[in-house]
């Protein structure tokens, strides 16, 4: 989305309907009833009226979640239009649902929102709080695994390093200069537990900034054990590991995932373990070229994408994960239309930084999006996951 001038998009959109009746007389229905669903709706139910739930899976139609039932679209459809609003309480098929609604005749901001936006929006108009949902910042360049077309383009290393704890901590001391409360900060890499001074890390955090944070969480591919005192760190700042597996395509790995979650449980540290994985995005990158679409084509082609995935490196917030990796790597150029400065704090610049966050730049896209297949259909590419190589990827 491109910034509108000298107006605060931020404001624009949500000083328009959504946002600007009584909080409480809103009512809304959650369309979502999963996991993501009911988290959303603990969290927002004293702030607004939750009629019920929408979900696309017939089984769910009828049942009820606390006092709220869970209905289909067909339901909401029949209901007079403005009357009630809806919340999109999925990241995954938050653009799927959109546009769905969109294509019904419900105004996006107006009649639907999604929940990120929403409780940003909520948290700043009524709390004055800069709040982000997900962040991540990558620890190491280095992996266990060598996945072909690993998000974070670990191949494409020539010579990967661990980020230095001093690197990292400046990283983060900029971040919570500009944020109240982020929902997820992920640590990321490669393999995380193969930096030396991860313990330290998870301290650090903990202790610096564990109250501004909902969770902390640690990404893992399963190969490696954390020792005990990394594993009693994790239960002390109230770290969830995630473990992604990929046994699908490299088998040896269940065995090593197994005796993972055996010491996770018997250290009682939190953990959520992933379903198999059998397939991928392939984000395409470095061969895509889409340079041949219009601008406007390419700011819809972003939106469409809504990708979740900030990434923190070098004192800078990078709107979409792949692209610090590239930099890194090597292999793009650095463009200050994609990234938020996180030096120099200044008060007067929080709205921009939620602008940012929030996917608002100067072109309205990011220079990566020229060289980048898209999360969103159609297209995205689906591919087998984490297929092993030793490759470089070569431009
Ligand atoms: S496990 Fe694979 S996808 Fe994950 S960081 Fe390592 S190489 Fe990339
Ligand atoms: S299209 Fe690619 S580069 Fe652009 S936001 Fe989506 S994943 Fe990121």
């Amino acid at each position: 989305m491109a910034l509108l001038g000298n107006t605060s998009a931020f404001d624009t959109i949500f000083k328009s309907e959504f946002m600007n009746d009584e909080l409480t007389n809103k009512k809304c229905y959650i369309w979502g009833a999963g996991s993501d669903g009911i988290r959303v709706y603990k969290e927002i139910k004293n702030l607004i009226q939750i009629i019920g739930f929408i979900d696309s899976d017939p089984h769910k139609k009828g049942s009820k979640i606390d006092e709220c039932n869970i209905y289909d679209f067909d339901h909401f459809k029949k209901l007079e239009k403005g009357a009630y609003k809806i919340l999109i309480a999925t990241s995954r098929f938050e653009v799927e649902i959109a546009n769905k609604l969109q294509s019904e005749g419900y105004e996006r901001d107006i009649d639907f929102c999604g929940y990120k936006k929403f409780y940003t929006a909520y948290n700043w108009l009524f709390q004055q709080k800069v709040y982000s949902s997900f962040v991540a910042t990558s620890v190491t360049q280095k992996c266990t695994l060598s996945c072909e077309k690993c998000g974070h383009l670990m191949p494409s290393f020539k010579s990967p390093r661990n980020r230095p704890l001093s690197e990292i901590k400046l990283d983060i001391d900029a971040y919570f200069n500009w944020v109240d409360q982020v929902g997820t900060f992920c640590l990321a890499g490669g393999e995380p537990f193969l930096h030396p001074e991860i313990l330290e890390i998870v301290e650090y955090i903990g202790q610096s900034w564990g109250k501004k944070i909902s969770m902390i969480q640690i990404v893992t591919n399963g190969t490696m054990v954390p020792s005990e005192d990394i594993l009693l760190a994790c239960k002390q700042y109230n770290v969830t590991i995630t473990v992604s597996d990929y046994s699908v395509s490299v088998p040896r790995l269940k065995k090593s995932i197994d005796n993972l979650v055996n010491v996770m449980e018997k250290y009682d540290v939190s953990f959520l373990k992933k379903n198999p994985t059998s397939t991928w995005v392939d984000l395409g990158f470095p061969k895509t070229d889409n340079s041949n679409m219009t601008e406007h084509q390419i700011i819809d082609f972003f939106d469409q994408c809504n990708s979740q995935c900030r990434e923190l490196y070098n004192q800078k917030l990078y709107f979409c994960s792949i692209q610090p990796h590239a930099i890194q790597a090597g292999l793009f150029k650095d463009d200050v239309n994609d990234y938020f400065d996180l030096q120099d704090y200044d008060s007067s610049k929080r709205i921009k930084f939620l602008e940012f966050d929030q996917g608002y730049t100067e072109l309205g896209y990011i220079t990566f999006c020229k060289k980048c297949n898209s999360f969103a259909s159609p297209s995205a590419k689906i591919i087998p996951a984490a297929k092993q190589t030793r490759d470089r990827i070569k431009l």
